[in-house]
């Protein structure tokens, strides 16, 4: 079943997992959780997205998907999908420079992410999540997110 609804203060809980998305919106920055309030949020039930199994989020005109893939927590999709939005509204030309010189170091291999913007939002996902996601854990880049974006 698709659980969807709107991302504010006022939202009534119906499971589990719409107090998990609350739960991890009090740990992001408020200036963060503010940019995606009011965003319709739809909990898919499969690996992939209905009608895109190549992705397992994502994040287009004030709505947010996330699917419950195997290989990621559903927390890690949902930070990233949230990071698409702080990489837009707050990374200033200059951060998303310094940022490019972090993902040199990061180290993690060409064949599964090279795009700084798709790096920034494992990392940031990383930082937030209790559980990280190792490929993209990388002190560097968990440094970045913690001392310089913009809160
Ligand atoms: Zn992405």
């Amino acid at each position: 079943m698709l659980s969807f609804f709107k991302l504010n203060e006022a939202v009534k809980l119906k499971s589990q997992e719409e107090q998990d998305i609350k739960d991890i919106l009090k740990k992001l920055p408020k200036s963060h959780a503010k940019l995606i309030s009011g965003f319709e949020l739809t909990l898919e039930p499969n690996n992939g997205l209905k009608g895109d199994k190549k992705h397992v989020g994502f994040i287009h005109k004030k709505k947010i998907h996330v699917a419950a893939p195997w290989n990621f927590s559903r927390c890690h999709v949902f930070c990233h999908e949230v990071a698409h939005m702080v990489w837009q509204e707050l990374m200033t030309p200059e951060l998303k420079k310094e940022w490019k010189s972090v993902c040199k170091k990061m180290g993690v291999p060409k064949d599964i992410e090279t795009d700084p913007e798709e790096l920034f939002a494992h990392a940031y996902a990383c930082h937030y999540c209790t559980h990280k996601a190792h490929t993209y854990f990388h002190k560097v880049s968990d440094d970045f997110i913690k001392q310089k974006i913009p809160h």
